[in-house]
C-alpha cells in the first residue's frame, strides 16, 4: 500500500511518475520501490506498454481514484498501437497489460515482427524541458515524445533530442526520472529540411491527436474500406476498387518525399513488389505499424480526425435527391428522384447509376458526375414510363405535332418518337417530308434494341484487362496470349476491337538525316522502362546491353550507335550488371523470396535459390554474409 503518489503532470508517461515517486521516496534500492509499487521486485521498468498494472492499482486504491483501464489510457502507449488492432487483440494486450505476466505483450502489438526501428533512447524537446522546469520546478518524460514517429515537438516543431536513458536499459528494473543530467540539451541542430519539419510536426500533431482521444480499436476491414473509398474519390482506383498503383506510389512519395518516408522507416519503390503501402490499403489479415495507417490517412484526408469522424462513401453521383429528367412531367429537371443504384460497368469498370422516378421513367449513365451539366445527362433511358407515354399520344394524336416538334418537346430525339409511335401504334399526322424519314418501323426497333450480347461483353473485358496487364504488348502478342478471345472479337466485333487494341508501333525512321539528340532521348524512355521491367521480373535475369537491347527490338541501335546517345549511354553503364552486381541482387532476391515463403534464412536456403557457385569472389561472400545478418528483421518491409 502506496502512502503517497505524485500527481502527473500534463502528458506525463506512467514509467516518468513511477521515477518521480522513487525519487521522493527517498528509497536507497530500486529494488524496494518496485515492491512497493508492484508487490514484486522482477518487475522490468518498460516505458511503452508496462504490465502488473492491476496490482499498481491495487497498491493505490486508498489515495486515488484511479481506474486501471485510465492509466493504461491516459499514461502508457495503449492507444498509440490499440485503434488499429483488431478488437480482440487490443483486449489481449489490454489483460497483459493489468497481468502480472506481460511477457507476450509486445509480440500481440506486432511491435517485435516491425521492420521499423524503434528508438533507442527516451527523448525530450528542449523547449518543453525548459517550459517544464519554469512551472514546475522539475523535468519529466513527455508520453507524446516516447511514441514512435514523433520526431518532432508538435508544440514547439523543433526536433525531439535523446537523452541518455536507453529505453531497454542498463539496470532494467530501474525507473530514471528526467533530468538535466540525463537530458543533455545539445545547440539545436536542424537535421531536418524545414518542408520535412513541416510535415514530420503534422504527423506529430496526427499521433497527439490520436493518443489522446480514446479511440476504441477497429477491424483491420474498417480501414481498408475507407482507405478504398478515399482512393477511388482522389481517383487513385477505379469504381470497382483496383488501385493504380504507379500513380498512387508516385503521389505518396511527391507528397511526403523521401526525406520524411525514411526518417520514420516507411520508404516506398517500385522495386519491392511487397511494398506496405499496396498491401495496406488491399484486403489483408496482417496488421500494419500504426505510423504506416497514419501516413496513409493524412495522404488521403486533411486530417486524423475528419479520418476517424467522417464516414467516406464513394458517391459517384453526389449526395440525392436526383435529377428527375422526364420532359412530359412537371417535376422535370427537379431534384426528386431518391432512388438511386450505383452497379458498375463491366466494359470500363465506371459507376454505373440507375436513376428511378415516381413518374416511372428509370433512367442510367455511367459516373462520376462531375460537373452540373453531367448531372442532366442521360446515358440511356430504361423506361419512359405511363406518363411520357400519354403525353406522346397527346403531342402526335390529338395536337397533331409534326415529328420534330414533338421531339423537341419531349427533350428527346426523333427516332426514340419514331420508335415509339411504332410500339403505341399511335396514328400520326406528319408532314410527307418528314414520313419520307421513317424508315421501317421494326428496322428502327431492332436496331436499337440490339444490345450488346453478354458473350461481348465477357470477350471485351477478357481483351482489356489483358491490355492493362500487359501495357507493353503488341496487339499480336495479345492475340497469342488470348486467341479464343481475339478470333471471337475478330469475327463479331471487328471495330471494337479494332479501336481497343494496342496501336502499331511506329519503326524508327532509317533514312535520311537522324537527330541523334532526339533520338536519344526516345531511346532512353524505352530503355528506363525495359530496366524496369527487368527488375520487376518474377525471376531476375541479368541486366545486360544484350538483355534490353532485345527487349525493346533496338539491339543493333544499341550496339552500334551508343556513342551518338549520351544519355542512353550513362544510364546503361549505370544500370547493366557485372556477373557479381547480378549474384548479389540475386542473393537479396532469394532472401525476400523465402521471407515470402515463410521460409527460415538460411545461408544453404539461399546460396541454392540464388543459384550461387561455388568458389564466389569475395565481394559476393561478404554481401551473402552481410545479408544474412540483417535477418530476420530488416527485409521484412511489412508486418
Ligand atoms: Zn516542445
Ligand atoms: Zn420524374
Amino acid at each position: 500500500m502506496l502512502g503517497f503518489f505524485p500527481a502527473p503532470y500534463p502528458d506525463e508517461i506512467l514509467y516518468s511518475i513511477l521515477a518521480r515517486y522513487h525519487i521522493r521516496s527517498g528509497n536507497t534500492s530500486p529494488k524496494i520501490t518496485l515492491r512497493e509499487l508492484f508487490n514484486s521486485q522482477d518487475v522490468i521498468a518498460t516505458v511503452d506498454l508496462p504490465s502488473n498494472l492491476k496490482s499498481l492499482i491495487e497498491n493505490l486504491q486508498f489515495i486515488s481514484n484511479y481506474q486501471v483501464e485510465d492509466l493504461i489510457y491516459k499514461y502508457t502507449l495503449y492507444p498509440f498501437y490499440s485503434v488499429f488492432l483488431p478488437p480482440k487483440r487490443a483486449s489481449q494486450v489490454m489483460e497483459s497489460m493489468k497481468a502480472d505476466f506481460g511477457g507476450d505483450i509486445h509480440t500481440r502489438t506486432g511491435i517485435m515482427a516491425s521492420s521499423l526501428k524503434m528508438q533507442r533512447y527516451l527523448r525530450f524537446c528542449p523547449k518543453c524541458l525548459e517550459e517544464d522546469l519554469q512551472k514546475y520546478g522539475e523535468s519529466y518524460w513527455h508520453r507524446l515524445h516516447q511514441t514512435p514517429g514523433v520526431l518532432v515537438c508538435p508544440v514547439h516543431g523543433v526536433t525531439l533530442q535523446d537523452s541518455t536513458i536507453p529505453m531497454q536499459g542498463f539496470n532494467r528494473h530501474e525507473y530514471y526520472a528526467a533530468s538535466l543530467e540525463n537530458c543533455p540539451v545539445v545547440a539545436i541542430q536542424q537535421t531536418y529540411s524545414q518542408e520535412t519539419l513541416k510535415k514530420l510536426r503534422l504527423l506529430a500533431q496526427d499521433i497527439s491527436w490520436l493518443i489522446t482521444n480514446n479511440l476504441f480499436s477497429r477491424e483491420l476491414e474498417w480501414f481498408q474500406r475507407k482507405y478504398i473509398a478515399l482512393l477511388i474519390e482522389k481517383d487513385f482506383a477505379t469504381a470497382t476498387g483496383r488501385v493504380n498503383q504507379k500513380r498512387l506510389l508516385d503521389n505518396f512519395l511527391f507528397f511526403y518525399g523521401v526525406e520524411v518516408l525514411e526518417a520514420v522507416n516507411s520508404m516506398v519503390n517500385y522495386e519491392n513488389e511487397q511494398n506496405w503501402l499496396f498491401s495496406i490499403v488491399r484486403k489483408h489479415r496482417k496488421s500494419f505499424h500504426p505510423i504506416r495507417h497514419l501516413l496513409v490517412i493524412r495522404f488521403l484526408t486533411n486530417s486524423i480526425e475528419e479520418f476517424f469522424n467522417t464516414d467516406y462513401q464513394y458517391k459517384p453521383f453526389g449526395e440525392g435527391s436526383w435529377l428527375c429528367l422526364n420532359a412530359a412531367v412537371d417535376h422535370y429537371l427537379k431534384p426528386v428522384i431518391t432512388n438511386l443504384v450505383v452497379t458498375h460497368c463491366l466494359d470500363n469498370k465506371k459507376p454505373l447509376g440507375t436513376f428511378s422516378c415516381s413518374c416511372g421513367m428509370v433512367y442510367c449513365r455511367t459516373g462520376p458526375d462531375e460537373t452540373d451539366e453531367d448531372k442532366q445527362r442521360i446515358g440511356k433511358v430504361k423506361t419512359y414510363g405511363k406518363f411520357w407515354e400519354q403525353k406522346l399520344k397527346e403531342l402526335v394524336e390529338i395536337q397533331k405535332l409534326g415529328l420534330r416538334e414533338t421531339a423537341r418537346q419531349l427533350k428527346v430525339d426523333s427516332r426514340t418518337v419514331k420508335r415509339y409511335t411504332a410500339i403505341l401504334k399511335l396514328k400520326t399526322f406528319w408532314k410527307s417530308s418528314e414520313k419520307n424519314q421513317l424508315v421501317d418501323s421494326q428496322e428502327v426497333l431492332d436496331s436499337n434494341l440490339n444490345l450488346a450480347s453478354d458473350d461481348k461483353i465477357k470477350y471485351r473485358e477478357v481483351w482489356n484487362a489483358l491490355q492493362q496487364q500487359y501495357p507493353e504488348a503488341s496487339k499480336t502478342t495479345l492475340r497469342g496470349l488470348a486467341k479464343g478471345t481475339y478470333i471471337w472479337l475478330y469475327r463479331n466485333d471487328k471495330e471494337w476491337l479494332n479501336k481497343n487494341s494496342p496501336s502499331l508501333k511506329v519503326p524508327l525512321p532509317c533514312v535520311g538525316k537522324v537527330d541523334w539528340a532526339e533520338r536519344d532521348k526516345q531511346v532512353l524512355e524505352k530503355v528506363k522502362t525495359a530496366v524496369r521491367t527487368l527488375l520487376s521480373a518474377e525471376k531476375p535475369a541479368r541486366i545486360t546491353i544484350c538483355r534490353i537491347g532485345k527487349s525493346i527490338s533496338l539491339l543493333a541501335l544499341l550496339e552500334k550507335h551508343l556513342a551518338e546517345m549520351p544519355l542512353t549511354k550513362v544510364y546503361l553503364e549505370s544500370v547493366t550488371e557485372t556477373v557479381e552486381d547480378f549474384q548479389i541482387r540475386r542473393i537479396k532476391w532469394a532472401i525476400r523470396r523465402l521471407n515470402d515463403c515463410g521460409e527460415e534464412i538460411q545461408h544453404w536456403k539461399v546460396v541454392r535459390l540464388a543459384a550461387l557457385r561455388e568458389n564466389c569472389s569475395e565481394r559476393v561472400q561478404a554481401a551473402l554474409e552481410s545479408e544474412l545478418y540483417k535477418q530476420p528483421n530488416e527485409i521484412n518491409n511489412t508486418f
